[in-house]
Order: structure tokens, then sequence, then C-alpha cells
């Protein structure tokens, strides 16, 4: 299997060479050259897998220049009960992301049982074995940096803590986080993980990473990487539990299953996209947006109009103008034609949209499966109170926005599943306004901001990151 670049101005390469970078070299994001076929029959062997056997199933298909073996083994060290512990009633740890039931058709995919209590700790584990696989072959190391406003930093230093070959400088604002976010990331003490707190607003940090980032001398000499959402092992990785939920609710191998996807960065659905384009049979794919609603425009009207401003909402980590993996849906939307790709995109990297309205491109996005609403901050709280006076169950504000969004799509017949983002215990603030109540934790993290934590305070200057960095990767 090879990879190509949605701009098609860069040479074909193979998932390990893809592996470490970000963004082909003519700025376009990587694609498999083909999607594997899965045939009935091939599914049908694949349903009593366990979320092992069946993440094996389909990586392999992903990764051919990995050895089966070595490619079992990371495999096999990630996805266990240990590490996907953050079960709640009714669920088995060892399902990894296990599935409830609410009623015949409406079921919740638990992605977040692990350390991190969120979704992207699913394909992150496996990316830092991977990485550190793919480093000690090559007898190189990486240093990670990063901007994080909570989220996406703490499933980044949960995944690579430890890891050989491997740094991590991740920038956050001093004293913006929440006590628990704050105390996820700091409290690590693992020598390899470095939470930089700097003095600034989250902009500022992601200012000096692409500062940073821009001298190409420095990050080269200083092996500067990122772990950010447009990685094409991340998206392979998310693809597994769409097939497990799939096996999960389908009344047999064959029926249709629908899937409600909290969005942002548009990673998550993408791999709902490519399960879709492989061959499973799946119904709608049915994207859920808070106030920003960028996706949810693009799917109603066939307009793509990235934002210049981003509202601050209860369901923070759907916060976004532009979404980074869009440009791989759209260039399968437009017959994997690179040059309208290109054509399309000099326009959205320059803040200007796109219209498919009336093209047969639009009529593409339909037959895809896809549809779309939005979720505002009353709609989340309602949900919340909802799910909880009904069946009992608390979920969090992004499974709020998929909820409510998911149930407005729902079919009799059709099962519906709504994936989980996060756990409620992640935004303590949004439930106790939702439900009066503070949200159970699990027993992992009862009094994680009792940990002694370990951090280091920048001035707002990349010059001072610089120097933070160059005198830790000598040591
Ligand atoms: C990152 C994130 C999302 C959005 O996922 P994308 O892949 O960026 O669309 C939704 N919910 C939570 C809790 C997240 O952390």
């Amino acid at each position: 299997m090879k990879y190509i670049s949605t701009r098609g101005e860069s040479p074909a390469q193979t998932f390990t060479q893809i592996l470490l970078g970000g963004l082909a070299p003519d700025g376009g994001l990587y694609m498999p050259e083909t999607y594997p076929q899965i045939s009935h029959d091939e599914l049908a062997s694949w349903q009593h897998f366990n979320y092992r056997e069946l993440a094996f199933a389909v990586l392999s298909k992903f990764a051919t220049d990995v050895p089966a073996l070595d490619l079992r083994a990371m495999i096999d060290k990630t996805y266990t009960a240990a590490v996907y512990c953050n079960t709640r009633a009714g669920e088995n740890a060892e399902d990894i992301t296990p599935v409830r039931t609410l009623e015949p058709d409406l079921h919740i995919l638990a992605l977040s049982n692990g350390p991190t209590l969120a979704f992207k700790d699913v394909a992150m584990q496996l990316l830092g074995n991977l990485f550190e696989y793919a480093l000690a072959k090559n007898n190189d190391s990486i240093n990670i940096l990063g901007a994080t406003s909570g989220d996406t930093g703490s499933a980044a230093e949960y995944a690579m803590r430890g890891k050989r070959g491997i740094r991590v400088f991740m920038l956050s604002p001093l004293g913006k986080m929440s006590p628990f976010q704050t105390a996820q990331m700091f409290s690590l003490q693992d020598p390899n993980i470095f939470n930089l707190a700097v003095r600034g607003v989250f902009d500022d940090c992601q200012d000096i990473v692409k500062a940073v980032s821009n001298d190409l001398v420095f990050k080269a000499k200083y092996q500067i990487g990122a772990v950010n959402s447009i990685n094409w092992a991340r998206v392979a990785a998310q693809i597994i539990y769409y097939f497990k939920a799939y096996f999960a609710v389908a009344k047999k191998v064959g029926d249709a299953v629908s899937f409600a996807v909290p969005s942002g960065n548009f990673g998550n659905v993408c791999a709902g996209h490519v399960a879709r384009m492989m061959g499973l049979p799946i119904r709608k794919l049915i994207v859920a947006t808070n106030e920003n609603d960028v996706l949810d425009e693009f799917f109603k009207s066939g307009r793509y109009a990235p934002r210049t401003e981003t509202q601050h909402t209860s369901s923070p980590s759907m916060d976004i103008s532009k979404a980074s993996n869009f440009e791989r849906f759209v260039f399968d939307v437009v017959g994997r034609d690179a040059a309208k790709i290109r054509e399309l995109w000099s326009k959205v990297d320059r803040n200007q949209g796109i219209d498919f309205s009336g093209t047969p491109y639009f009529a593409k996005v339909k037959e895809f499966g896809f549809v779309s609403g939005r979720s505002s901050h009353a709609d989340r709280m309602r949900t919340i109170r909802e799910v909880y006076d009904r069946y009992g169950q608390m979920i969090d504000t992004h499974t709020a926005d998929g909820f409510k969004v998911g149930r407005e799509y729902a079919e009799s017949g059709v099962p519906l599943v709504c994936l989980e983002t996060a756990l409620p215990a992640k935004f303590e603030e949004a439930i106790r306004q939702s439900l009066g109540r503070d949200p159970e934790r699990p027993s992992a993290v009862e009094s994680i901001e009792k940990l002694p934590q370990r951090f280091d305070t920048v001035e707002n200057d990349v010059e001072a990151v610089k120097r933070f960095i160059v005198s830790h990767v000598h040591k």
C-alpha cells in the first residue's frame, strides 16, 4: 500500500515513510492510493474478533511495510483492558471500545475509557508505540512540539510518556486550563515529558509552535516533529472502532448501521468514511457540530467557508474554524482529482470559501451517506439532562452534541451508534450546570489534583522556548 498526496505533486510513500511527518511536501494530506476492499465473506469472518484481532485485520491492510509480527506486538501492547480501564456500569474493559445500548437501535460507543478520558487516546496510544518502533529501527529520535488548551496535549503526553527516542515539549497557557486538565498533564513525572506553561493565552502558544516550526534550520537541527490530527496513522487507528461497533449492534452482517459523530477537525468521521469506502455497511455518517458550524453549513448547502473567528463553547474540543482533515474527504468527492484540490485549496488556504452547491460534487457528498446538524449550548444542556433522566446515563457535552443531532436522523430499524468522545468527568462545570451535580470520576483519577506537579514557566517568547528546547535536548 502506497500513500499519495491530495495535491498530487509529491512522490508516493509507504506507511512508515509518512508515519512521522505531517503534511506532504506539496502541502497536501496523505491518502491511501486505493481503499482496501473487504468482501462480505471477509467481513463475516471478522465478526467475532476481539479488539486486538480486529485492529490487526484492519491495520495490516494499511501498514503493509510493517512486518506482521511487529504490528501484532504493537497492537497487543496498545489495546489492553489495563489501559482502557475507565469503564462504567455495563461495560467490559476487554472490549476497549464497549457499546452501551440505551434502547433497541440506539447505542453509545464508549471511546473514552483510555488514560485521558477522551477518544483521542484510542489513536494516540497506538501512535506512541508506532513512533517508538519506527525511531528505534532507524536509531533516530524526535522532539514533539505542540500547543494545547487541554485535550490534545494530554493525549499526546500519555501516549509518548516513557517512550525511547521521543521527547514532548507541550506548551499550554499558564493558569488557563481547568484544575483537572492541569493536573492530568502536570502530574506526569516522566523525564521525556516537558510541560511549558506560557505566560499568555492559547493562541500565543500556537503562534510560538508555528514560529518554531517555520524556522526550518532549527526544525531540522533539533528534529522537531508534531502529532497533529492530520497524521494518517491516527485516522487509520480510528477506522477500527467503526468495525467493532458495527459487529456489536448489527443484527446480521450486511445490515446497515448509522453513526453520529461529534466533529471538529473531521478526523473521527473521516475514519468512518474510510470504513464505509472499505465496504462496511454504513448507512449514514451524521456529522454533528457545535456553534462553530462550518461543517454543518457545508453538508447542508455545499458551501465551505472557513471562519476567521472561533467561538469558545462548552464543547471546546470541537471549537474549530477550519477542519484540517476535510481535504481528505473532498479528495474523494472530486473523484481524486488532485488538480481540482489544488485549485480549491488555493482558496481555502487564503481563507476563502468553496462552493459545491448545484454541482455533481454535492450529489457525491450525499452518495457517501453524509448528513449533518448543529447543537447549541442550550441543546447540549437539555440533551445531557434528557439522557440522564431517561436512561440514567451521564454523557459529556461533546457526546451530547452528537446525540442531539444523531437522533434527528434516526430511522426505525437502522441501529444508530452515537460516538462518546469524552467522559463527563472531564467537563465538570458543564455537567454541574446541566444536572446540578458533579459527574462521577473514574477511580484512576479520583484525586489527581493532589498529585505533585512538574512544569516549567516560560515567557511568551519564541526565543525563550527555543532556548528551553536546546538546553533539554543536549542533556
Ligand atoms: C478532538 C475531539 C472531537 C473532535 O474530533 P475530530 O476528529 O477533530 O473531528 C470531539 N470530541 C472530543 C471530546 C474531542 O477531544
